[in-house]
């Protein structure tokens, strides 16, 4: 458990310069993270830029406005096992399907999603590919059928003064 969400926790989203910057992770960020991490069944998705501070940013490829320095923007790579990955193109068309508003293919493994929208940023929607240059992507979505994981609920019921604790799968 961490301590922003179920899987998520404020020290993965620090600014890598060491300057600290982690207050201005967007919620919403965090809500479309655990949809996305839900609907993949994901083992674990790896933050590996999250909050950049306007210095840092443009040191590793971005610039000193972009949707990393909002707290709005993360990059991740989704693991399906331990030891698997999932291909940015399952990524990118999972975030799709939550509902980020900015996606872009880094690499074979890695995307970048962010929540942008026109109070937060100066425009509202990015679909793009890193690898060519392709900003004007229309959709990632290849009609891929995702199996979501079924959420536990922890239940307790009293039975005759005994009280049963387990869980419960949701159907
Ligand atoms: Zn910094
Ligand atoms: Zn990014």
């Amino acid at each position: 458990m961490g301590n922003l969400s179920e899987h998520f926790s404020r020290h993965e989203f620090r600014c890598a310069c060491g300057c600290g910057g982690d207050d201005k992770i967007d919620k919403s960020l965090i809500a479309k993270l655990e949809n996305l991490h839900n609907l993949l069944s994901a083992y674990q998705i790896i933050i590996t830029s999250g909050f950049r501070c306007p210095k840092y940013s443009p040191t590793v490829g971005g610039y000193t406005t972009d949707a990393h320095t909002k707290g709005i923007a993360a990059d991740i790579i989704v693991y399906k096992t331990p030891s698997e990955k999932y291909d940015s193109a399952t990524v990118a068309e999972a975030a799709e399907r939550v509902g980020f508003s900015g996606i872009g293919i880094i690499d074979d493994t890695a995307v970048h999603v962010d929540v942008r929208n026109l109070s937060n940023y100066f425009n509202s929607h990015w679909f793009g590919d890193e690898r060519t240059g392709d900003d004007f992507i229309k959709t990632f979505d290849r009609g891929t059928v995702f199996t979501p994981r079924k959420k536990t609920i922890p239940i307790s019921v009293v039975i005759d003064e005994h009280k049963y604790s387990g869980l419960i799968t949701e159907e």
